[in-house]
């Protein structure tokens, strides 16, 4: 059985994650999506960890072999736990390659573990999670970026998050 990772934070999912699994999905026996919840970086979220697992659930339910999870600590230790032998990542730019090859060689040094780049989608080479929370903070359209049911998460988030803002202003 071929099992493979892909980590991250998620928050929240893109088009891009969604066809970085999907491509993963293809290759592997099975996938887990595994969101990191650790709780130093909690603040720093727009969405809780059960929030962010439940888009993930919602966005890869059309895959029969993946599966969404959550981790905490390294994600080598996630792996040995899981007897996951594979970390997919997708690669948007050189900017993420030089960061990817560092993580991805400490984690083969920690654990038997292989990390799998994906090149990016064109489509989706400029897309990150915290781009497009700053672009619809700001009224831009991010319809095409997310599926429709984070877009409505997204907007009811963010005119809470105004709202607040301008209550303690
Ligand atoms: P992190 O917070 O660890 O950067 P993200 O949730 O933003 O994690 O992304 C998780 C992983 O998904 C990234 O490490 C990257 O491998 C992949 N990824 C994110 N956005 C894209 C994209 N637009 N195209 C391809 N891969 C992507």
């Amino acid at each position: 059985m071929r099992r493979a990772v892909c980590p991250g934070s998620f928050d929240p999912v893109t088009n891009g994650h969604i066809d970085i699994v999907s491509r993963a999905s293809a290759l592997f026996d099975e996938v887990v999506v595994a969101i990191g919840v650790n709780k130093s970086k909690a603040s720093a979220r727009l969405f809780s960890a059960e929030e962010r697992m439940e888009m993930l659930r919602e966005a890869t339910k059309g895959f029969d072999n993946v599966t969404v999870a959550g981790f905490s600590g390294l994600l080598t230790t996630f792996c040995q736990e899981n007897d996951i032998r594979a970390i997919v990542k997708g690669l948007r730019a050189v900017s993420d390659f030089d960061y990817e090859l560092q993580m991805a060689q400490m984690n083969s040094s920690l654990v038997d573990v292989e990390t799998v780049f994906i090149p990016t989608s064109p489509e989706y080479s400029f897309l990150a999670s915290s781009l497009v929370k700053e672009v619809a903070m700001f009224g831009g359209d991010v319809s095409a970026l997310v599926p429709p049911f984070v877009l409505d998460r997204l907007t009811v988030r963010l005119a809470e998050k105004r709202a607040a803002e301008s209550a303690g202003e």
